[in-house]
């Protein structure tokens, strides 16, 4: 059984909780470093991300989930959790000073669908998630996706895959064992994107002497 943690301190962590147990796994919430031990990914769920990574500070969670990736761990990160997994994030005066975890290629901007009342529900089509896992199967209907003042994923590096779009714009990204969703995937009865990241976690992990890289700091 995959052994999954969702970071505990701020957002819809229950939501996810409960997805990743109607997928098979066993999960616990992380609120400390020594709670990431022996987890096969951990999901960083939407909420707001300066106030996790303010409440992270104390004990040095985001640089220890870093590390902790560096090992093998697989991530998933959504909306708030894309943010905190971004290694680049333009306009951030609220996060300066702050650690984030890092490691995901890409650069992103807060808030980029507009303010609260922006909003809204769409359908996306997950043919990228067969071509990213030709294993992965019932990808054929579209997926409703709940963006909540989501970040815009304005550039992808040439490690990235993009497994889905909204207008153009990549939503869903992977980077190997990282995973990330603009959107909110726990608010929706739709178990496939949790389902996914999941099996990613069940793949092989990279040699545990890979040295992690130092965690961001804007
Ligand atoms: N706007 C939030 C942030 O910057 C993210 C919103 C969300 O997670 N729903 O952290």
């Amino acid at each position: 059984v995959p052994q999954l943690g969702v970071l505990g301190l701020q957002g819809a962590v229950a939501e996810h909780v409960r997805a990743l147990q109607a997928c098979g796994a066993a999960v616990r919430t992380v609120r400390r470093p020594a709670e990431l031990e022996g987890l096969d990914g951990l999901v960083v769920p939407g909420g707001e991300s300066t106030a996790m990574a303010r409440l992270a500070a104390p004990v040095g969670l985001l640089p220890a989930v870093r590390a902790a990736a560096g090992q093998g761990m697989a991530v998933f990160g959504t909306c708030a959790g894309l943010i905190l997994l971004a290694e680049e994030v333009v306009d951030a005066q609220a996060l300066q000073g702050y650690d984030r975890i890092g490691g995901l290629d890409i650069t992103v901007r807060r808030n980029g669908y507009g303010s609260q009342l922006d909003s809204f529900t769409t359908e996306l089509s997950l043919s990228g998630l067969s071509a990213s896992d030709p294993s992965a199967t019932g990808l054929e209907e579209p997926l409703p996706a709940v963006f909540i003042r989501a970040p815009v994923i304005e550039r992808t590096g040439d490690d990235v895959d993009v497994l889905a779009e909204h207008r153009g714009a990549p939503v869903v990204v992977r980077q190997r064992k990282l995973l990330a969703a603009s959107f909110h995937p726990e608010l929706t009865r739709d178990r496939r994107l949790h389902r996914f990241f999941v099996e990613m976690t069940r793949q092989s992990r990279p040699s545990a002497s890979a040295t992690p890289a130092d965690s961001v700091k804007l």
